[in-house]
């Protein structure tokens, strides 16, 4: 080859490879990423929430779905971005779960949770856990770690130690808020009043100052469903149930198909409220079965089960989903839910009213 010839090639080459760069370059990411987050569904109402209590949980949640939006962005998988929020909430003593957990009637706080990768199907669970401080670490790693789905109390604390996530004394999840609204609520209907757990702090030697409405709390899980951009969704869980449960009560939370479930053939969802119905409707997995099988729009799905299947039975409480095409949705018949979303490209939305969009 003349050397003419040889230097056309090296600029055809060259051209090309140029081209292709630049083509690639602008290609935009195959999904964009989007996620949706509750913070617990309830008697949460305009007229007797304080200014500091609303600041207070809207800040949370800011805070939460900007480290979501944060791990999307970065590239990150939807598992993660649902691992990095969930332990933010855990911490946080405004929610029920993980620090902040409601008391069983024997004065205990018992965490579940569950996540679900949609991508393949695999899920972990873990219900009545009293000494991992981030439950929903601990389900993750029953997915991935274990051949099992779902661990309960001792033996799944044991193997959250055996695979090095932290153990904490029980008194850790233990929040002086959350003691007294037991202690109310069990005075109310006459039940015996347990111990104040050991280790808690002193009791203090006046009444706490109202940070909230009665009742706002009955419920107050914390939920997270995600797309990443690689097209895969999932959803995670975490709550310390409902006040006062007995005898090893179990909601829906970590209950696959009842409080959690992801399928990239139809879509994700993390539910809130009280557990029994939602076990017992299946709701999450009802939503996604509507998608998948009538090929309903996610909105509309999560609207039938919520307002009609699960009001027939006079369930209350709700739920956030969202699809691989990058539909988002929330749903709840309750006065209100604390929830956010966003959308890669798309503004942050956080509400609580049920008159909020
Ligand atoms: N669904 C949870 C349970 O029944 C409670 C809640 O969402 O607040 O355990």
């Amino acid at each position: 080859m003349s050397n003419g010839m040889k230097r056309l090639f090296g600029t055809c080459a060259g051209v090309l490879l140029a081209t292709s760069l630049a083509v690639h370059a602008q290609q935009p990411p195959a999904h964009h990423w989007a996620i949706v987050i509750h913070g617990g569904a309830g008697v949460i109402e305009r007229a007797t929430m304080s200014p500091e209590t609303e600041a207070a949980y809207r800040a949370a949640l800011n805070q939460a779905a900007r480290t979501g939006a944060g791990v999307l962005d970065r590239g990150g998988s939807s598992l993660d971005a649902i691992e990095a929020v969930i332990r933010i909430f855990e911490d946080d003593p405004l929610f029920n779960a993980g620090r902040g957990a409601v008391f069983t009637a024997a004065g205990k706080n018992e965490l579940d949770a569950a996540i679900m990768d949609g991508s393949n199907l695999k899920a972990g669970a873990v219900a009545g856990v009293t000494r991992t401080r981030h439950p929903i670490s601990l389900a993750r790693a029953v997915m991935e770690k274990s051949p099992h789905v779902m661990l309960i109390g001792a033996g799944a604390d044991a193997f959250a130690a055996q695979v090095g996530l932290e153990q904490v004394d029980p008194s850790f999840f233990f929040t002086e808020r959350r003691w007294q609204s037991l202690v109310k609520q069990l005075k109310q209907e006459g039940r015996p009043i347990p111990q104040r757990p050991a280790g808690a702090p002193p009791a203090p030697s006046g009444p706490l100052a109202a940070f909230e409405p009665p009742n706002a709390h009955k419920f107050g899980t914390v939920g997270v469903v995600a797309l990443d951009r690689a097209g895969n969704i999932a959803a995670g869980t975490s709550t310390g149930g409902v006040q006062a449960k007995q005898w090893g009560r179990v909601g829906d939370s970590p209950i696959i198909g009842a409080g959690t479930y992801a399928s990239n053939q139809s879509c994700a969802v993390s539910a809130t409220g009280t557990g029994e119905y939602f076990i017992r409707l299946g709701v999450a997995r009802e939503i996604c079965n509507l998608v998948y099988f009538k090929g309903l729009p996610l909105q509309q799905a999560a609207d039938q089960v919520i307002h009609k299947e699960l009001e027939a039975l006079h369930g209350d409480g709700g739920i956030v989903a969202i699809t691989p095409d990058g539909q988002m949705a929330w749903s709840f018949n309750t006065p209100g839910m604390y929830r956010a979303r966003q959308q890669e490209g798309g503004k942050l939305q956080i509400s609580i009213y049920n008159d909020e969009p």
